[in-house]
């Protein structure tokens, strides 16, 4: 006999985890299903110790380039590696630690499996089964592997989060968010660090602005970027060493390689084909705007939604307003994908909010979109050798000039852009930015006094 929930939760990761706790907030009797550590993808193998080693990569920069310059006569004697993933995965553990708090004071009950679908309202996980009338699927994704020879000698992002030592040459394959982040970390720690893309620069599909001036600032302090460079062969030599060989004929020679190529779902083994629920030929899952997917009770939120953004705070509002929806009497409640605020972790970050320009210009159309920009150089480094350039864009449309997109590429952007989200959200005008009095000095204020 299947033991009765409100809710089950296939997977404790962000958006899981939100949702659960909501719903058990809310009244409901929660069951959430996990098989491996709490917090998923972010927590464990994504954004927070990402976050963690960038934090480690901006002190070997504040050192190695402008710590001089500031009047500081250092003597690096050596950097570990291996303490900063210690003191990462400390801190993880207690996030861990939170996550288990927040879910036993809210009620719910964690069941450690891997669940599967036996109908549409039961899940089995260790041999028993679980009934309840709405299910959330929210097993998240994970690292692509591209079909070449010789692919299984690289690892992925999980197997970057998983090196004790240092690799002393690394070469990174990918574009995106992931290739970008872990490259500039891997440089600005003292690995000697290539970065591979197939087409002409990544990170192709944010505002052109923020690709070109990324692209200038890796010439001249940053990995190597190999651009037009598609994988077609990794060799592992009798040294230990990998070679990287390439379709345009050149080859690549590291001592670790990482694919970072894009990430796909995780709902192939959860037998999901026996609740019947559709998903497409990539294996994502369609879904409406409040999350329904194409059988009635079951859900999903986070990275293996179709059309979705791949987001940790994404998943997390979509799960928690599902659970307002289902238990929390509001029916109308729902995630707004609109002007989703992004920041990639490159060196310096790069901040985005709404449209890019090319995109603005498509939809307005040209008379109808006004452009502002700023460039200077970072005040920290106005006073070191090493300079360092910010840029900003605005993209303002219609006679009114609603600010449609922001974008920006500088030390700071990351912590600048959610205020701006904010005032974004809230349909703000060219006019209401410069009504804005400057914080002075600081790199934000440029977008409040562009001209
Ligand atoms: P992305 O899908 O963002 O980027 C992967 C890129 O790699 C593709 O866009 C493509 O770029 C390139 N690529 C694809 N296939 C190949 C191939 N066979 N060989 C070489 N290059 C290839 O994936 P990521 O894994 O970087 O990130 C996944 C998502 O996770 C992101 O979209 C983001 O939403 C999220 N994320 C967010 C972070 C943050 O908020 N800071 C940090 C990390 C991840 P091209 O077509 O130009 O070659």
């Amino acid at each position: 006999m299947a033991q009765q929930y409100d809710y089950i939760v296939l997977g404790a990761g962000s958006g899981g985890i939100a949702s659960a706790n909501r719903a058990a907030m809310r009244g409901a009797k929660v069951l959430l299903i996990e098989a491996q550590h709490l917090g998923g993808t972010c927590v464990n193998v994504g954004c927070v110790p990402k976050k963690v080693m960038w934090f480690g990569a901006q002190v070997a920069e504040a050192i190695n380039l402008y710590s001089e310059d500031y009047g500081f006569d250092v003597e690096l004697k050596k950097f570990e590696w291996s303490k900063l993933v210690a003191s990462r995965e400390a801190y993880i553990e207690r996030i861990h630690g939170g996550y288990n708090r927040g879910l036993a004071s809210n009620g719910v009950t964690l069941v450690r499996g891997f669940g599967k679908f036996v109908d549409k309202n039961t899940v089995e996980v260790n041999g028993e089964q679980y009934f309840a009338e709405n299910i959330l699927i929210a097993t998240g994704g994970r690292p692509t592997i591209p079909a070449i020879p010789g692919a299984e000698y690289g690892i992925d992002s999980n197997g970057f989060f998983a090196l004790q030592e240092q690799p002393k040459r690394v070469a990174v394959v990918g574009a995106g968010y992931i290739a970008v982040e872990l490259a500039g970390v891997l440089h600005s720690l003292g690995s000697e660090t290539h970065l591979l893309v197939r087409k002409h620069a990544p990170l192709r599909n944010f505002d052109p602005l923020m690709t070109e001036t990324l692209v200038e600032l890796m010439a001249e302090d940053g990995p190597t970027l190999h651009t037009h460079s598609t994988p077609k062969q990794l060799v592992k030599n009798a040294d230990g060493s990998l070679t990287l060989k390439l379709e345009n004929g050149h080859s690549v020679e590291v001592d670790c390689l990482i694919w970072a190529i894009g990430r796909e779902p995780s709902t192939d083994k959860i037998n999901i084909e026996a609740a019947g629920v559709k998903v497409n030929e990539r294996g994502f899952i369609p879904v409406d705007e409040y999350q329904n997917t194409n059988v009635a009770g079951i859900y999903t939120v986070g990275d293996i939604m179709e059309g979705g953004i791949e987001l940790t705070p994404v998943a997390v509002k979509a799960g928690r307003a599902l659970s307002e929806r289902l238990f929390g009497g509001q029916p109308q409640a729902k995630m707004d994908y609109s002007l989703v605020p992004t920041v990639v972790f490159s060196h310096p970050a790069i901040g985005t909010i709404g449209l890019t320009e090319p995109q603005a210009r498509e939809q307005y159309g040209d008379d109808n979109i006004k452009v502002y920009t700023s460039s200077f150089g970072a005040m920290y480094t106005a006073v070191t050798a090493h300079r360092q350039a910010t840029k900003m864009k605005l993209v303002c449309a219609g006679p009114d000039e609603k600010v449609v997109g922001l974008h920006g590429i500088g030390l700071g952007m990351d912590e600048i852009l959610q205020g701006f989200a904010v005032a974004m959200k809230m349909g703000a005008t060219k006019a209401d930015f410069d009504a804005t009095v400057a914080l002075h000095p600081t790199s934000a204020e440029e977008f409040v006094t562009m001209r």
